[in-house]
């Protein structure tokens, strides 16, 4: 016998996205479900692997920097609030050739929000952080501002915050289908019809399954993360003399890492994994082979880590627009559904402040920030 139980809004996937937006809804008061698929803490999305980069120079494009820096201050205010550490800011370096997209990105992006920031030579990058070896004509920008979350813990708190402030959650319930009724949404599990005033799709690599014949440009793709063990150089990976970094090794196409956790040091190449047509039948399984084009682009700035062995390995996907900014928008025939799709590798940093303007859109079907180059329509100009 199915149940039918009303609510002010659903959110489906309880990732970074739907966490935050749950925990902002449920603060203003509305009575919110969050529904997930699997357990909580799963590995099969986007959101696991204990660390994710935050910048406050943004190379990819200024018109995130506003973002970020509210997604920082709601950062500080979770932990505030949980009496948990979620961020660290440990300062991040921009690395490559002086006219690339990465170093001339980021200067871009600090000189029109005048953001504290160092360009230094390869000499200057071996005092202050001696793993680093800048062969060739790289140069460096350092971010003091950039860090990293722990991504567990973040939506750990985040969900933890929304059912203290009222919200419900239910893991290992999948939305089968939903659909809309004049002003009301109707949301079906296995188990259960739900009505809501207000639906968010933030299913992240499952979006596409969910949007009931809108077609919308995203493609899923394979990453593979990998937590190094360098062997008798310790210090060097430390968090005081090993910042974050992103390194543009060949033209528009990165490399990043993170000073040493508890699982290793952890590095990856952004955007060269596979496309999948469908996140269940991911290939999940790391082999030897996949490391190897993170070991030849780390090889010219990290010469020692490049070569040291690999302690544990993770798959994890990217959903990608064509031109990696994100989706934050009304279904366009169904103006009460939120499409949520804040990823192509970069949304993490941004959960916080993206929960936020989520529940506002919600609320108020307003956000003080500019959202037109999130809109869906922007491909159908
Ligand atoms: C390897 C890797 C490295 C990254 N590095 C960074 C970084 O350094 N900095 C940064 O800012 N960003 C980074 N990102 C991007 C960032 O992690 C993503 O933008 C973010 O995690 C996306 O969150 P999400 O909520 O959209 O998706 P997810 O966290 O995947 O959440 C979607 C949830 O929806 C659930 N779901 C799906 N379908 C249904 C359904 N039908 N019913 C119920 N539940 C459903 C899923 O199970 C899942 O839990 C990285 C991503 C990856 C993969």
């Amino acid at each position: 016998m199915t149940q039918r139980r009303s609510y002010d809004a659903i959110v489906v996937g309880l990732g970074a996205m739907g966490s935050a937006t749950l925990f902002h809804l449920a603060r203003r008061g509305v009575r919110a479900l969050g529904l997930e698929q699997f357990g909580p803490e799963h590995t099969l999305g986007s959101s696991h692997g204990d660390s994710r980069i935050i910048r406050e120079t943004y190379f990819e494009h200024p018109l995130y920097v506003p973002l970020v820096q509210r997604a920082h201050e709601l950062w500080r205010e979770l932990e505030g609030v949980s009496g948990k550490s979620l961020m660290k800011i440990v300062g991040g370096l921009m690395i490559g050739p002086a006219e690339g997209m990465v170093v001339s990105g980021t200067l871009r992006s600090a000189r029109e929000h005048r953001l504290p920031h160092e360009v230094l030579t390869p000499r200057e990058i071996r005092e202050r952080f001696p793993a680093f070896r800048l062969q060739g004509n790289l140069v460096a920008v350092l971010d003091p501002r950039a860090g990293y979350l722990d991504p567990e813990a973040c939506n750990r708190e985040h969900l933890a915050g929304a059912v203290a402030a009222g919200a419900e959650t239910h893991f290992g319930e999948a939305v089968l289908d939903w659909s809309t009724s004049g002003d009301e949404v109707r949301v079906e599990t296995r188990s259960s019809t739900y009505a809501a005033d207000r639906l968010v799709l933030a299913a992240g690599a499952w979006n596409q399954k969910l949007l009931r014949g809108l077609e919308l440009p995203l493609s899923t793709e394979r990453q593979s993360v990998f937590w190094f063990d360098p062997v008798g150089s310790d210090a060097l990976y430390d968090a005081n003399q090993f910042p974050i970094y992103a390194y543009e090794f060949k033209a528009g196409t990165i490399c990043y890492g993170f000073p040493r956790l508890p699982r290793g040091v952890k590095a990856s190449v952004m955007h060269d994994g596979p496309i999948v047509s469908d996140p269940e039948r991911v290939d999940r399984q790391i082999r030897d082979e996949d490391v190897e084009p993170l070991r030849a682009a780390l090889q010219p700035v990290l010469p020692e880590l490049s070569t040291a062995p690999v302690r544990e390995a993770a798959v994890c996907l990217f959903t990608n627009t064509p031109d990696h900014d994100f989706i934050i928008d009304f279904h366009p025939q169904h103006p009460q559904v939120l499409m949520s799709s804040p990823c192509s590798g970069h949304g993490f940093k941004f959960a916080s402040a993206i929960g936020e303007l989520q529940a506002d859109l919600i609320t108020s079907g307003r956000t003080a920030f500019d959202l037109s180059p999130f809109r869906i329509d922007r491909w159908r100009r």
